[in-house]
């Protein structure tokens, strides 16, 4: 499957399915110097197939660390001083080769070594198809996800979707969040139809047909959101669904993005129908995750821990802070509420769940 990505910035294609990787040669100038940045997970369980498709003379580095503790400064250093070394030109071509985590802090390289360079995406989790569209790249600071980044798109997303058949279960659960916030936002959502084919996670990867048209469909919602509103000034706000929260839970717990993401959604349609009577059935969306098997090592949830990383976020305003609700699926809208309400919906909401 192809999908034209067009933006103010530029306009560019993602290609997914089975068997595609063999694409990348159209991409690829095998006269310039190319940099494949990956993680040594990845790169074992993987390289060996990708290698095959790139010309010779390509370097790589892998980091030895989990992804999201090497898209910091210290990895975007690393990764400068390899380049120092190396005098790469303007010319040079960097892949992503990875998860998100690796895709932002490649795209981040890309977009600020000399200006810009050229970017092309292999992501190989199923998360990635919303980190790799679009164009944010960020590195994490202290502990504010993304606080560093850069709006730079990709010349390219090659997205081989045979690699999603190592992911565990984790990082599965992970991605599948974000394709149920794409099918809740989406202007034709279909959210019901997930919930009543995926019904279990450990059949996701086996079903490959299935798979493809779920990740086609959330990318194309996502594509939808970003042409609108590629600087994030906007409407492009809404795919923020689930993250207010989320970018606190996952810094104080150890919880993958999309676990968090999972819970942050939750969250903001229990504040839509709250505070408006409005939404979709907050209680129907968390046991749907719960069967899956979300959720099971959140016990104790610190609401004052939390505040102080949400209060970085993007949307926020002075000491309130900004999520988003459903009015009803496809219809997204913003609350901002106070600190004080904030930890009163807290309590309330776990109190839910129980
Ligand atoms: P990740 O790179 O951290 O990968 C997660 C884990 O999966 C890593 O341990 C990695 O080694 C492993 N892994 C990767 N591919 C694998 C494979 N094929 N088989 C087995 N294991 C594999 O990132 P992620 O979970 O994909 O993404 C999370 C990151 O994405 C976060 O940093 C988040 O902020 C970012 N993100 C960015 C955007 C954006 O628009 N730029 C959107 C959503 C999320
Ligand atoms: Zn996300």
């Amino acid at each position: 499957n192809i999908i034209d990505v067009k933006t103010v910035q530029k306009d560019y294609q993602v290609k997914l399915g089975y068997g595609i990787l063999s694409e990348l040669n159209e991409v690829i100038d095998a006269n310039r110097p190319i940099l494949v940045i990956t993680d040594d997970y990845v790169k074992q369980l993987h390289y060996k197939e990708l290698v095959e498709y790139l010309p010779s003379q390509h370097e790589v580095i892998s980091f030895s660390n989990p992804p999201e503790q090497s898209k910091t400064l210290n990895g975007y250093q690393h990764i400068l001083e390899f380049a120092y070394k190396k005098h790469y030109p303007r010319g040079l071509q960097v892949i992503a080769f990875g998860g998100g985590a690796i895709g932002d802090l490649a795209g981040y390289f890309a977009a600020t070594y000399k200006r810009g360079v050229s970017f092309i995406q292999v992501p190989t989790t199923i998360l990635a198809h919303d980190s790799s569209v679009g164009g944010k790249v960020a590195i994490n600071f202290k502990d504010v996800k993304n606080m560093v980044g850069a709006f730079y798109q990709p010349d390219c997303v090659i997205y081989e979707l045979s690699f999603l058949d190592t992911l565990n279960e984790a990082e599965q659960r992970s991605g599948f969040s974000e394709a149920v916030k794409h099918s809740m936002l989406s202007k034709e959502p279909f959210l019901i139809t997930i919930m009543n084919t995926i019904t279990s996670m450990d059949q996701l990867v086996l079903e490959r047909q299935k798979l493809l048209k779920l990740i086609t469909d959330c990318i194309e919602v996502k594509n939808y959101y970003v042409l609108e509103d590629v600087y994030d000034t906007s409407v492009r706000q809404f795919l923020n669904f689930g993250h207010t929260l989320a970018h606190g839970l996952e810094k104080q717990y150890e919880l993958t993005h999309g676990e968090a993401v999972a819970f942050g959604m939750c969250f903001d349609l229990f504040l839509s129908k709250t505070t408006r009577d409005e939404g979709v059935n907050f209680l129907d969306l968390y046991s749907y995750f719960f069967r899956l098997g979300y959720f099971r090592d959140l016990n104790t949830i610190d609401a004052k821990k939390l505040y102080k990383v949400m209060r970085h976020d993007k949307k926020n305003r002075d000491e309130n802070l900004v999520f988003i609700g459903l009015k009803n699926l496809g219809e997204p809208y913003k609350i901002e509420i106070s600190k004080d309400l904030f930890f009163q919906k807290m309590k309330e909401f776990l109190i839910n769940i129980k």
